[in-house]
């Protein structure tokens, strides 16, 4: 009875093991005004001697801006300034790390990524293909790092997408658009300073703050859904219907989205995202289309499965006056619409999140070709 009831109980605690994921969290972060001065004192220590650099990615806006005149570099640091007009591609991760390995006889005492969604997910990546071997695509997936990353710090000047918080690092690669999703990806360190957000087009702003309200309505409506991630998907929503559905000062605006990205990022990080993330992706492997605008884009035509939220974004889309570009689907081939078809379809854990177990018996290529066509 006794050695019986033993074995049950290892049976389920091997269950157990397997069913939850032991989840890392950024484990420093500063927040408020001004706090990007403080880099500075928050690198030093980090710094293993003066032959080991600091690499500062940042978003080639600031070429020339005041933030540029912030960066505490010192020794031999290098600020490499990056575009973001395309999302991170794997070439590019290996090509920057290649350059680096070049430039200095040490590994880097760390990296620090500054800009959006975009400049965040390649720092992540290029701090963990210095110590990692090959080419950053055959990281893409699961729990396939097997060396810790280099020190790495995230400095947010859009918010909206949770990539400060979360332990992906969404790559472009040859076959596949596919997170390197690790316990290494995770920054060190977040720097959330909302004066960098000022300098935000009104339009950008609405696409990657919309990134984070879909976050929450994919989340909050999933069938993973649980306490962890509820918890912090109510609060991101709550934060996201303030900031576009009342009057806030600008201050206040900046602030709450910059809460509202990282509560949204730790709600997607236990659960999943939904439909429109699924079929993003394929708009954004087919064509191109940048993360954010490409959810509003399908978000708009997904009414009947998520009602009540496609209710609220039309209204805040209307406060703000944002126009979506139409068309966008207009002069595809057959060819096109399967393959955008296909890439959004492979994302079981998506379509299963948002529809349950069976929802290969609820959606279809048909069904995704009409909401498609509609873009
Ligand atoms: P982005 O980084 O692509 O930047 C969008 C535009 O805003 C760019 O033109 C950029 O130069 C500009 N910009 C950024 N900060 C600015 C500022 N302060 N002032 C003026 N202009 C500024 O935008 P994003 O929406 O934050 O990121 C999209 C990327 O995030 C995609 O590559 C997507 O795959 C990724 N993503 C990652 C995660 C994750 O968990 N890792 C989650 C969602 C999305
Ligand atoms: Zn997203």
């Amino acid at each position: 009875m006794k050695i019986e009831k033993q074995i049950e109980r290892k049976e389920k605690g091997a269950a157990a093991e397997h069913k939850y994921k032991n989840f890392p969290m950024v484990p420093k972060v500063i927040f408020g005004r001004g706090s990007f001065m403080q880099l500075g004192e928050i690198l030093l220590p980090k710094r293993r001697n003066s032959d080991a650099p600091f690499i500062f990615l940042v978003d080639d806006f600031f070429h020339g801006k005041d933030l540029e005149q912030q960066i505490p570099w010192l020794f031999n640091d290098q600020i490499i300034f990056i575009s973001a007009e395309e999302e991170p591609k794997t070439a590019q991760v290996d090509a920057l790390v290649a350059k680096i390995k070049s430039d200095f006889d040490e590994l880097p005492s760390g990296v620090v990524g500054i800009g959006g969604g975009t400049l965040l997910d390649l720092a992540k990546a290029v701090a963990i293909m210095l110590t990692n071997k090959g080419s950053s695509e055959q990281y893409q997936g699961w729990d396939l790092v097997t060396n810790r990353a280099v020190y790495h710090v995230g400095v947010p000047t859009i918010s909206g997408t949770g990539a400060e918080v979360s332990r992906t690092a969404v790559l472009s690669g040859p076959d596949k658009k596919l997170g390197i999703n690790s316990d290494y990806t995770t920054y060190d360190q977040v720097v959330l300073d909302p004066n960098l957000l000022k300098t935000v087009p009104k339009e950008q702003w609405f696409y990657t703050g919309m990134d984070c309200f879909i976050h929450c309505i994919e989340s909050l409506t999933g069938t993973y859904l649980n306490a962890f991630s509820q918890s912090y998907g109510e609060k991101a929503l709550d934060l996201c219907k303030e900031v576009f559905l009342e009057n806030l000062s600008e201050e206040e605006s900046e602030e709450k989205l910059m809460m509202a990205s990282w509560h949204g990022g730790m709600s997607i990080a236990y659960s999943q995202v939904g439909v429109a993330h699924a079929m993003s992706y394929g708009l954004s492997y087919l064509l191109g289309v940048k993360h954010g605008i490409g959810n509003c884009l399908v978000f708009e035509h997904l009414g009947e499965f998520y009602p009540k939220g496609v209710a609220l974004f039309r209204k805040m889309k209307a406060k703000h006056g944002i126009t979506l570009p139409k068309g966008i689907c207009a002069n595809l081939s057959e060819e096109d619409f399967n393959i955008m078809i296909s890439v959004s379809l492979s994302m079981d854990a998506l379509w299963e999140n948002a529809l349950g177990t069976n929802w290969r018996e609820k959606i279809n290529a048909e069904k995704l070709k009409e909401i498609y066509s509609k873009i």
